[in-house]
């Protein structure tokens, strides 16, 4: 399909508007010209004719041969030419036609004008003739010569005729008048119209470049809008969808980025422990199984990794199920105290193991009810007392409080241990963020527990929040609805 430009569909509808309009002006001015000049026309023979009815019978001396003169006179005086008819039809005179060929005219009565005339109207009829060139205007009404005898008392109608080639003449030149001045109107309305298109389909030309700007992938677009009109709501739709797309681009460059790097950690992570599973029991089987020095550490060591590989793929699955949105939740009111004293009870070993003292400081009241999900909670505070402990120094204390804070009971996990460096502090509950690799990977971490963590807080419309002093310690805190 060819181009059609729009500044050229809005010129060519104003011209052909313009042509129709004017065209339509001249006929109808044409029209109204004739019907004008015809009436006065009109209104002037039945003047004539009225005049020529009262006249005639009373110049006449009542002979045909007399009549036929005055007739005839009349209508050299008048320019008009003169017929009188008896009620059968029958011509007796006419001015135009010597009066011994009268006999040899037509008979006249279906002539509409005589029709009326003979009824006791005025009757008028224009027609070309068959006798003169060119139209003709007729005009008939009744007249009676007083007195007459023989064959002028027959005389019922007297009609008159002129040439209407005037009429149309004067028309024609009306027409003309109308489209020169409608020539020079056209003229007028396509310069207009050229410049007003030009401002109208300029904008309309900028947003279609721009769209197949966007078609082709260039995004750094942005139109210039002015006013408030249509034009300028397209304008502006169509920034903000450029914007939008640009903006869900980096969204998704960003989660395809971060998925990427998730299979990359995860590979990573679940690689060191199978390795080092098989390195084991390769030596073993090579013959250390019989070396009653090694054998036995080493199939430790092969089931600590097991162990190490184990923890990964229920954390990996946690969070695969939490980052899915697959855990639905179960809020209910429970009692904070009869969660967290058991807990406490299963970490007590490890704690000592790494000569960590841990404590539970009960708010005022020991019956604090929380609402939230029980079995996900628990899991925020065995990866908290886990990292508590883990990264605590010896002789070191994790102490788990709860407080009553304005219908929130603000929940905290403080250890004396190495801390987190500022630095840190924004990063370490992103999957697999750790600040010292080694120590997490010596202490059985998997890097996930802190995302885990957060994600369970979040869920039930809190935050997870950290303070620390490296050197000193830190605290994990966050609030639930009491
Ligand atoms: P990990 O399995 O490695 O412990 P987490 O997600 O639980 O993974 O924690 C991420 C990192 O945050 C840890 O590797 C550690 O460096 C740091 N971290 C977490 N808790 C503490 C804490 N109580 N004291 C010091 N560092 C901590």
């Amino acid at each position: 399909m060819p181009i059609q430009r729009l500044q050229t569909k809005v010129t060519l509808t104003y011209v052909v508007l313009t042509v129709v309009t004017v065209t339509s002006l001249a006929i109808l001015a044409g029209i109204a010209t004739k019907r004008y000049l015809v009436d006065r026309e009109v209104d002037e023979l039945e003047e004539r004719i009225t005049a020529l009815a009262e006249l005639l019978p009373t110049e006449t001396d009542q002979t045909l041969a007399a009549l036929y003169r005055s007739v005839v006179r009349f209508a050299r005086a008048t320019g008009l030419r003169i017929t009188l008819i008896d009620s059968a039809g029958t011509v007796l005179i006419d001015s135009d036609v010597p009066i011994d060929h009268t006999s040899s005219i037509e008979n006249h009565l279906s002539r509409p004008e005589v029709q009326d005339a003979v009824r006791g109207r005025i009757g008028v009829a224009t027609r070309r003739s068959a006798t003169v060139h060119g139209e003709l205007l007729y005009v008939a009404r009744r007249m009676r010569l007083a007195g007459a005898t023989g064959v002028l008392a027959g005389v019922r109608v007297v009609r008159v005729s002129a040439h209407l080639t005037d009429v149309d003449s004067m028309a024609a030149k009306e027409q003309l008048a109308i489209i020169l001045s409608g020539v020079v109107v056209l003229a007028v309305v396509i310069a207009v119209s050229v410049v007003l298109s030009r401002r109208i389909a300029r904008p309309m030309v900028t947003i279609a470049d721009a769209v197949e700007r966007i078609r082709a992938g260039e995004l750094d677009i942005h139109i210039t809008v002015r006013g408030n009109d249509e034009v300028a709501r397209v304008a502006r739709a169509v920034n903000e969808m450029v914007d939008k797309l640009k903006a869900d681009i980096v969204r998704l460059k960003k989660l395809e980025r971060v998925r990427t790097e998730f299979f990359g950690n995860v590979s990573h992570e679940l690689r060191t422990p199978i390795f080092s599973l098989q390195g084991f029991l390769e030596t073993l089987m090579e013959g250390a199984v019989d070396d009653p020095q090694v054998n036995r550490t080493f199939l430790k060591k092969a089931y600590e990794h097991s162990v190490r590989l184990n923890s990964l793929l229920e954390d990996l699955m946690t969070i695969s199920h939490i980052e899915s949105g697959e855990m639905k939740m179960s809020f209910r009111y429970f009692d904070l105290y009869e969660v967290l004293t058991p807990l406490m009870e299963e970490y007590r070993t490890s704690a000592e193991r790494n000569n960590v003292t841990l404590r539970l400081v009960p708010s005022a009241s020991d019956a604090v009810e929380v609402l939230g999900d029980r079995e996900r909670l628990r899991v925020v505070f065995e990866n908290l007392l886990e990292n508590a402990i883990k990264y605590n120094r010896p002789d070191g204390e994790v102490s788990v409080s709860y407080t009553l804070q304005d219908g929130f009971v603000r929940i905290a996990v403080a250890d004396t241990g190495v801390g987190i460096a500022a630095e840190h502090l924004p990063r370490i509950f992103e999957r697999f963020y750790r600040v010292d690799k080694n120590r997490s990977r010596e202490v059985g971490g998997t890097g996930l527990g802190l995302a885990i963590a957060k994600h369970i807080v979040e869920a039930h419309g809190s935050t997870l929040h950290v303070e620390s002093t490296p050197g000193k310690g830190s605290t994990f805190w966050f609030t639930l609805r009491s």
